[in-house]
């Protein structure tokens, strides 16, 4: 049951001593009460108050991993309905489905669509988390070759076995060794078989019941017979019900504490269209999905979900920001010109990509506005000829520069003339409006 910050206050020392790095003992009640903080940060606290403040403390969607390597995918501990209140904390593991019953050269060619996902966006490598390896042909043979050839050609990609044959999993589990794979595949008629199979291999496993009841209360079983690390899967598979049930769900874990379904949710969202399927992976992703199943992978959905998922998983209190800097693009020389933009991380990465693209060497100055766009940062003051030209000449560019050129956003051509004053020495040329008339700007100026 969730404590209050007055309940948790009750059972802490109050002596306001501050080595939790709060200011008091009520402070760091509310924070625990929060979830942003951890029993661990109070020294003095008593084993039966760290006992009970634990096991509240516990986040309502428990934290469940699979794989093995650089790529482990962890799900869970989020604490909140909306993104609003305090960041969501792991994204949306998505997966791709590989089904066992179509030839050797579709299991390649779904492969390498995989392995060729990763893209760099906002400074974040972003690529397809998963394999989902579908037992559908019935030929345990033919499931272990897949197996196979998953492993020995992408084996740092974490694996989702869909299998609700006991036999099947063992003898696939074992061949999978350490990889620590999700055994999706729990139901109610294998639950007894498929959980120690899960147990004695000390994987998590995949719930799978229509609706809501008969998840949790499979969930409960499972739970019973020792496999704590589960996901659960109620069978939605249309836009409307995986919105439905996984609101329900995670309603009933945050604000009622039910543990039975306090677990990550996966979601298939598999069509024969693949804008459909998009668009059911984007309700997922949006509505609680821990994990969401593709049919396949393409760059272009890879793109729209990658940058959708991103958008979401971002903490919407702190601008993604970038260190304040000089940055070299290229090899720029003393005579090479200064970009000066903000050090909001979609603007940085935006100019600096244009910048990169037309291979003009450039000093791009990045200056500090709390992560702020360029025209918010000067509406709120923090981008001013003052505050420019004091960035530039603490910089230690000037000394390095025969030919001083400063290149302002086109937006701000307004402070052209208030920079000049203030940096003696310095032209200030106004730059284009927008990042993408950068190449032709940068490659048509006169040098
Ligand atoms: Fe109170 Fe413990 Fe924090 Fe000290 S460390 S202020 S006793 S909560």
């Amino acid at each position: 049951m969730a404590l209050s910050g007055v309940q948790i206050f009750k059972l802490l020392p109050k002596t306001n001593c501050k080595k939790c790095g709060h200011p008091t003992c009520l402070a760091f009640a509310m924070k625990l009460a929060q979830r942003q903080a951890s029993v661990d940060a109070c020294p003095d606290m008593s084993d039966e108050s760290r006992g009970l403040l634990g096991a509240a403390a516990e986040p309502p969607i428990k934290t469940v991993t699979f794989g093995a390597g650089p790529h482990v995918c962890t799900m869970g501990e989020e604490t909140v309905l909306y993104r609003h209140e305090k960041k969501f904390v792991r994204p949306t593991v998505i997966a791709v489905r590989i089904a066992d019953n179509q030839p050797d050269a579709g299991i390649h060619a779904a492969l390498a669509d995989v392995l060729n996902s990763e893209i760099d966006r906002i400074g974040q490598k972003l690529r397809i988390d998963a394999i989902l390896l579908d037992y559908v042909s019935g030929n345990s043979a033919r499931y272990q070759q897949l197996l196979e050839m998953v492993m020995a050609q992408a084996p740092d990609v974490p694996m989702i076995l869909s299998v609700q044959d006991a036999d099947v999993a063992e003898t696939a589990l074992r061949s999978a060794g350490t990889k620590k794979p999700l055994l999706h595949g729990v139901i109610a008629d294998n639950f007894e078989a498929m959980s120690q199979v899960a147990l004695k291999h000390k994987v998590p496993a995949g719930i799978i019941a229509q609706g809501l009841d008969a998840v949790a209360q499979l969930a409960e079983k499972v739970k019973g017979i020792g496999v704590s690390e589960l996901v659960i899967d109620s069978g939605a598979r249309t836009a409307g019900v995986v919105l439905r049930d996984n609101t329900l769900a995670r309603r009933a874990a945050i604000k009622k504490n039910f543990k039975a379904l306090g677990y990550p949710v996966i979601t298939f969202a598999g069509r024969d269209d693949a804008m459909l399927e998009t668009l059911v992976a984007m309700t997922g992703i949006a509505k609680y999905s821990s994990i969401v199943v593709l049919n396949r992978s393409e760059q272009w959905r890879n793109l729209a979900l990658f940058t959708y998922r991103q958008n979401i998983y971002t903490d919407p209190q702190v601008p993604m920001q970038v260190e304040q800097k000089i940055y070299k693009v290229g090899e720029p020389t003393p005579e090479s010109p200064v970009i000066i933009t903000t050090n909001f991380s979609l603007t940085y990465f935006i100019v600096a990509g244009e910048i990169e693209n037309c291979r003009v060497p450039v000093w791009l100055a990045v200056m500090d506005c709390e992560g702020m766009s360029v025209l918010t940062a000067w509406a709120a003051g923090k981008f001013t000829p003052a505050k420019i030209a004091q960035f530039i000449q603490e910089s230690g560019l000037p000394e390095q520069l025969t030919k001083k050129e400063l290149v302002i956003p086109g937006y701000l051509a307004i402070l052209s003339g208030a920079l000049e004053e203030k940096l003696p020495g310095w032209t200030v040329t106004v730059g284009p409006r927008e990042a993408n008339a950068l190449p032709a700007f940068l490659k048509n100026r006169p040098q």
